[in-house]
């Protein structure tokens, strides 16, 4: 394998998961490798896993904690002119998604993102169209970046090592970052790294037995099982669609939530459907869950023909009620 620089960023001055496990893929290949990180607190957390790498660098200070395109490119421009290494890993996240793109132009270099896998032999497989086509690719152009998809690797286990060469990078912005702004209004229901995925189907704003909706009771049912257990949430399409048709809707759910075909397809070890019907267009974002649960009151519904390990035919309002009190 040739020579790779390991680029990482820090997040709220530490590297977050998605960052180790692309170290954690440069270790798998067994070659030499780099490290550089940038962000606040890069030249700490750049010691903190600089152990069996050969050259570290860091670029730290005000202008490059916070993400930003004209400070991230230049500050990854210099790391990758330091290290000089010919293929570029570096984790899926918003703020490089953004940024590698542009600096891979300045470099005259070639760029992949949504990559899934890298063999020593320099193939690569990436995703194309939201995971639904899957390439092996190789290529000839160098350096070459590729953007490593969070989730697709274990995480290596940090290995403190020598400090990093801090490199002074200076670049004129005439942007300033004044903060966020998310479209969820609420508190963070969506939570990758949790082990169970909660999806909540239309059926839950639907007419139940007594002919009448319970809308309340199912956002309090469910928002309270999600802030007891600190599962991620997420949602059916016709769920998250049915504000827009002057339903009754569940306040929290946004189309963040949609899990499927044209939602997203989380990692999540276990999931449990409740009120949602399994229709292949919301399966097909299930496909990396590796256990799956669904309770729907309907013997018939898409879980029981071989979706879900697991289908309680039940009302989910009762399921959920006892559920609260056995937690
Ligand atoms: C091109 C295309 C793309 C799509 N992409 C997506 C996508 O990304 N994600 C997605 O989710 N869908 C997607 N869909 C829509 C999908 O086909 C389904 O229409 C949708 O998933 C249905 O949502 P649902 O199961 O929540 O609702 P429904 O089909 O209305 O099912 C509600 C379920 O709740 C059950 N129920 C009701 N009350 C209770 C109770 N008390 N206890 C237990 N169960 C109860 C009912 O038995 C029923 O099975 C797509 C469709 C198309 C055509």
């Amino acid at each position: 394998m040739e020579k790779i620089l390991v680029l990482l960023h820090t997040v709220d001055g530490q590297l977050p998961q998605a960052a180790l496990e692309t170290l954690g893929l440069a270790q798998k290949l067994g070659g030499e490798y780099d490290v550089a990180v940038m962000g606040a607190g890069a030249a700490a957390a750049a010691q903190q896993v600089s152990g069996g790498a050969g050259k570290c660098f860091a670029v730290e200070g005000d202008a490059f904690a916070v993400s930003r395109y004209a400070t991230d490119a230049a500050a990854c421009e210099a790391l990758i002119r330091a290290s000089g290494a010919p293929v570029v890993l570096a984790p899926d996240m918003m703020r490089f998604h953004r940024a590698l793109p542009g600096v891979a132009e300045r470099l005259g270099a070639a760029v992949d993102t949504h990559v899934v896998a890298v063999s020593p032999d320099g193939a690569i497989d990436r995703w194309f169209y939201r995971q639904r086509i899957e390439a092996s690719l190789r290529r000839a152009q160098r350096p070459w970046i590729l953007l490593v998809e969070p989730g697709s690797q274990p995480a290596a286990q940090p290995q403190a090592g020598a400090p990093p060469e801090v490199l002074p990078v200076a670049c004129e912005t005439r942007t300033t970052v004044e903060g966020f702004s998310t479209p969820l209004a609420g508190e963070q229901t969506i939570r990758p790294d949790a082990p169970l995925l909660f999806v909540a189907g239309a059926g839950w704003t639907k007419k139940q037995r007594d002919g009448a909706v319970h809308v309340e009771e199912a956002a309090d049912l469910i928002l309270d099982f999600v802030r007891r257990t600190q599962c991620s949430l997420g949602s059916s399409k016709s769920l998250v669609d049915l504000s827009g048709e002057g339903q009754a809707v569940l306040p929290f759910l946004t189309h963040l939530h949609q899990v499927g075909q044209t939602g997203s397809s989380p990692r999540h070890r276990k999931g449990l459907a409740t009120c949602c019907h399994g229709e292949e267009p919301h399966v097909v974002g299930w496909r990396f869950i590796q256990e799956r649960r669904a309770v729907n009151l309907d013997p018939n519904c898409g879980w029981v023909r071989g979706k879900a390990d697991v289908v309680y035919v039940a009302d989910a309002f009762e399921v959920m009620r006892e559920l609260r009190k056995l937690l």
